[in-house]
Parts: C-alpha cells; structure tokens; sequence
C-alpha cells in the first residue's frame, strides 16, 4: 500500500509526499522548509521519514523550501540536468543527482518523463513501490503528450493538472502576455484537455484521480471538478464506483492522507 499526502497545490506551492508512513520522497519543495515540516507533520509523517527529493523544474513554486530542507536532513535532490543547471547555485553538488532514467530513490523505483512547461527541462514522475503500487504526477504542462499519457496508464493512482478554465482566463485581469503565457503548449493545462485525459486514462486502466495545480485567479475547485466529472460520467463512468475524483487543496490543512 502507498500513502500520498498532498501537502500544497497551486501556484503559491506546490509539494508531495509518497510512500509509507516510515520512508518516503518528497515531489516538489515549492514553500519554505518549516512549512512543509509543518503539513508534514500535520499528514502524520515525520519530516525524518522523507529520504530524497524529487523536483519537476526550477520555478518558485516548486523550489522555494528546497535548499533549506535538503541540507537540514542531508537530502539527495533529483532533477533532470536542464532544471538542477537553471538551479544555480541553489544546490551543492553532492546534493545534486541529475535523473535521466529510471532508477532507484530511496527504495522507490522513478521514472522521469517529459512535460511540456516553459522552463528549462521539465519533468513528470512515475514512482512505484515495492509492493507495485504506481503513482504519477504531470503538473505544469501545457498539453499531455502521447508519452505523458502513456507514463500516467500504467499508473494505480494520477495527480493531473486543471489549471483554469479556458474562459475564465480569457475575460479575467491578467495581462495578455502572460495569458498567452498560460495557454500556450508549454503553459498549463486547462480543465478541458485534463478532462479528456481522464476519460481516456479511466478506460485504459488508471482509476483514482487528484486534480491539481489549480489557479486561485482563473478556476474554481468546483469548476475543475465539474468539467472532469462530466466528461467521465458521460463516457458512462460512475463517481466512486469506476473511478475516484478529487481536488487537491492549496494547503492540505484536514491533514489528509490518500492510501491506494
Ligand atoms: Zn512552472
Ligand atoms: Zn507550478
């Protein structure tokens, strides 16, 4: 059995924990150190249970607590090459274990996979443990390629992104270059491309859904988790008997564990 503790969402943070209660890794270190020990301990887990650090790519939301909390627990910290360069200085480099393939982290078998993000060289994850439970995470892309895709199918349980709805975007404050920002290939991905990655997903196998990454400005949690749900439940796929549906909240604060 895995436990996946979401800790925070959305852009102003984001971080995961997976694995046991003992022994596990963090995916992201977007808030600062005493705040994710915070929420950690809030989940049950203590800080001293995380092992390795997973990084998607080098933006603050995903960075911010990462040195602090790396050197406090003597922590390997993977990337991919393109993001732990865009890093700088921010790492040592015997913190620095650049992750090209699948491998071995803390007992958990990673593989890294492509997302398509304006950054330096993002990456989604697929973490399976030893009892072969699989979990994948793509946030912070602006489409879910075939190769995405195929790295969320095989997966027991998916944090898929639903960043804003398409509309919302549109008519609300943002300056037009950051919406074109946003809506581009390598922007984030809006509720209506994540919902047809559900459907899809939920009939070649990948069952359990968190929606993630949503923005405070441009989306709602019911709209995000509206457009999903519809889209699963017209393709004949019911709520909590075919699939699990849920939105991670921007801090987990009921301290909320997700065993699969
Ligand atoms: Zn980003
Ligand atoms: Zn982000």
């Amino acid at each position: 059995m895995a436990r996946l503790c979401p800790l925070f969402s959305g852009s102003s943070g984001n971080s995961y924990y997976i694995g046991s209660r003992q022994a596990g890794l963090l995916l992201d270190v977007g808030r600062s150190a005493r705040q994710i020990e915070n929420m950690l301990r809030l989940c049950g887990i203590d800080p001293l249970a995380v092992k390795a650090i997973l990084i998607t790519h080098e933006h603050t939301d995903h960075i911010a607590g990462v040195q602090v909390f790396a050197r406090r627990y003597g922590l390997p910290v993977y990337g991919s090459p393109g993001t732990l360069r865009a890093m700088g200085s921010t790492l040592t480099e015997i913190e620095q274990h650049p992750i090209e393939d699948t491998q071995t982290v803390a007992g958990l078998m990673v593989t890294p996979f492509a997302t398509s993000h304006d950054s330096a060289q993002s990456l989604g994850f697929l973490v399976e443990t030893e009892d072969q439970r699989s979990f994948a995470l793509a946030t912070d892309t602006g489409v879910l390629t075939e190769a995405i895709l195929s790295h969320l199918e095989g997966a027991d349980f998916a944090v898929v992104e639903s960043n804003h709805d398409r509309q919302m975007l549109r008519d609300g404050p943002y300056p037009a270059y950051l919406k074109a920002r946003i809506l581009s290939s390598r922007g984030h991905l809006a509720n209506e491309d994540c919902a047809s990655a559900l459907v899809r997903l939920a009939q070649t196998g990948c069952r359990r859904f968190l929606l993630a990454h949503l923005s405070r400005e441009n989306n709602t949690p019911q709209r995000a988790l509206q457009t999903s749900l519809a889209a699963l439940e017209a393709a004949g796929l019911r709520r909590d008997v075919d699939f699990t549906l849920d939105v991670a909240p921007p801090e987990n604060t009921s301290g909320r564990s997700i065993l699969f």
